[in-house]
């Protein structure tokens, strides 16, 4: 749809829908003289202009959005329950947010940043959230660490800019994010816009079949329009050209009918097999090398649908990791399990109690039918109907059935670290992408992150960042070190 399908007929009014008369001149107190409280107009477009925005995101606060539609093409019912996954041919309505992590919402798109890939499934049994990123890993494994990564990412409490000797000060000490910054500063750390990367809900998710059997899945989407990068020097120049250039061309391409889609993926473990796996299944900063459970074709993802207003459709959507339905639940996995808790969190501080029940978050193919009542903007959906259960009068009642399997455990409680597998250890799948890049990206990703630790300011910091990366590769610890020195004289 384009802007023009939206001019309002009719004459200016008020918020309260009476007729403005004037629109231009104030009204003051003679002519020349001060301005009136009384001018009801003037009061209201100043106080509703200085409400305009709510809190921006913490992370992930820049993004652009768009509706689309899963179309399965594998029967996968052998390993999910869930009802949109149950039939080759269904279509599910969805809506995708995309969007960078660490800048505020005015930031420009081109940046070396992970993008957003929040996905929400308007499912028969309630929405169903994706809530991953354009890569399969993650800087940390324990959600505990969140705050302070995040806080070294976004910008510092004496300079309010973000700083080299934070960044690398966190991930030099936090030797696990090896992985996931060999992927950052490789090529696809900067993708040319967000219909030329892929999408991964990046954690480990837990479907259940209808005999209670348990899997656990991850979920790839793959761009059917090819992986496009830019090079670092690509991207400074078009983020200052076009700080909007990834959400341009997102909504341009669905403007002109050219549906960018993804082919869907997952991986799937039978959960019997993970206890012995040569990885933790549950660690986020570990892919499941294909070799292992080589990724299989379930579906098509198309975007098709721009939204009519960005604020409400896009500033005000919410996802929730927490947001499961029937057949699929939550693994082990430690920043799955914060998140869990964190996004609703956040949504109801920055949108509010009663954001689910805006258009683009509530259920699109059912109904939600809670107990929950009243707050902030409650619209009266539920006109009079009881507002507690157990009732005799008729009110919706529980099932009886849990979305997921009970998961079995051992051991006391305690703040235990995530378990180490067999082939388990900060630098072992790092390096493995680092030989898997081409002689020309390893050079690339050299110089990109030789570029940014030179800008360090203590030796000790550089050393242990680059320590890390020795560790995961000689050569490539060899090459960064040298690259470094070279920068710092
Ligand atoms: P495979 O050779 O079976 O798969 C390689 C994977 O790496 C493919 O998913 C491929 O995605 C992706 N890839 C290819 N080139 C690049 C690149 N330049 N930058 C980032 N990703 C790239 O190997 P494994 O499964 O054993 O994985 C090897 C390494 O690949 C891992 O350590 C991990 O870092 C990375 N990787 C693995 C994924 C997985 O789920 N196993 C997913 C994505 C990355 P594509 O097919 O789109 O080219």
């Amino acid at each position: 749809m384009t802007q023009e399908a939206h001019v309002t007929q009719g004459p200016l009014t008020t918020e309260a829908g009476a007729p403005v008369a004037d629109n231009q001149n104030s009204e003051t107190a003679g002519v020349g003289g001060p301005v009136l409280v009384q001018d009801q107009l003037l009061l209201e477009k100043l106080a509703h202009f200085n409400r305009e925005r709510i809190p921006e995101r913490v992370v992930h606060a820049r993004g652009a959005g768009a509706y689309g539609t899963f179309t399965l093409t594998r029967d996968v019912s052998r390993w999910t329950r869930a009802k949109f996954l149950s039939e080759v041919g269904k279509e599910t309505g969805t809506f995708l947010r995309f969007s960078t992590v660490a800048g505020n919402l005015g930031s420009a798109d081109a940046v070396r940043d992970p993008r957003g890939w929040a996905l929400k499934f308007y499912t028969e049994e309630g929405n169903y959230d994706l809530v991953g990123n354009n890569t399969p890993v993650f800087f940390i494994k324990d959600a505990i660490k969140f705050p302070d990564f995040i806080h070294t990412q976004k910008r510092d409490p004496y300079t309010g800019s973000q700083e080299a000797d934070n960044v690398w000060d966190f991930w030099g000490l936090s030797p696990e994010s090896t992985h996931q910054v060999t992927w950052l500063f490789g090529d696809r750390g900067i993708p040319a816009s967000y219909r030329h990367m892929n999408g991964y809900g990046s954690h480990t998710f837990q479907w259940n079949n209808e005999a209670g059997e348990v899997f656990w899945v991850k979920y790839h989407f793959k761009t059917d329009q090819g992986i496009k990068n830019l090079t670092q020097a690509e991207a400074n120049r078009l983020a200052g050209e076009d700080p909007d250039s990834h959400q341009r061309d997102l909504r341009e391409s669905i403007e002109r009918g050219d549906f960018p889609s993804w082919t869907v993926q997952v991986q799937v473990m039978p959960a019997a097999e993970a206890a012995e796996y040569r990885f933790n299944p549950f660690d986020l900063t570990k892919v499941w090398p294909h070799e292992d459970y080589p990724p299989i074709e379930i579906g098509k993802l198309e975007l098709n649908r721009n939204p009519e207003n960005v604020f409400a459709e896009v500033e005000q959507s919410i996802f929730s990791p927490a947001h499961f339905v029937p057949g699929i639940g939550p693994s082990p996995d430690k920043m799955l399990q914060g998140r869990l808790f964190g996004y609703g969190d956040a949504h109801r501080y920055r949108v509010g109690i009663n954001a689910d029940h805006l258009p683009v978050n509530r259920p699109h193919a059912t109904e939600a039918r809670t107990h929950s009542r009243d707050g902030a903007l409650y619209d009266g959906r539920h006109k009079g109907a009881k507002n507690y259960e157990p009732n005799s009068f008729g009110g919706p009642h529980q099932t009886d059935r849990p979305l997921w399997q009970p998961v079995s455990l051992t051991g006391g409680t305690g703040n235990h670290a995530a378990p180490v597998h067999r082939e388990d250890n900060d630098f072992v799948q790092a390096g493995t992408l680092y030989r898997l890049y081409s002689d020309d990206e390893k050079a690339r990703l050299v110089e990109n992150l030789a570029g940014f630790i030179a800008k360090v300011s203590r030796d000790d910091i550089a050393e242990r960042a680059i320590n890390n990366f020795r560790q995961a590769d000689g050569d490539f610890g060899k090459r960064l070190d040298a690259a470094v020195q070279a920068l710092r004289g």
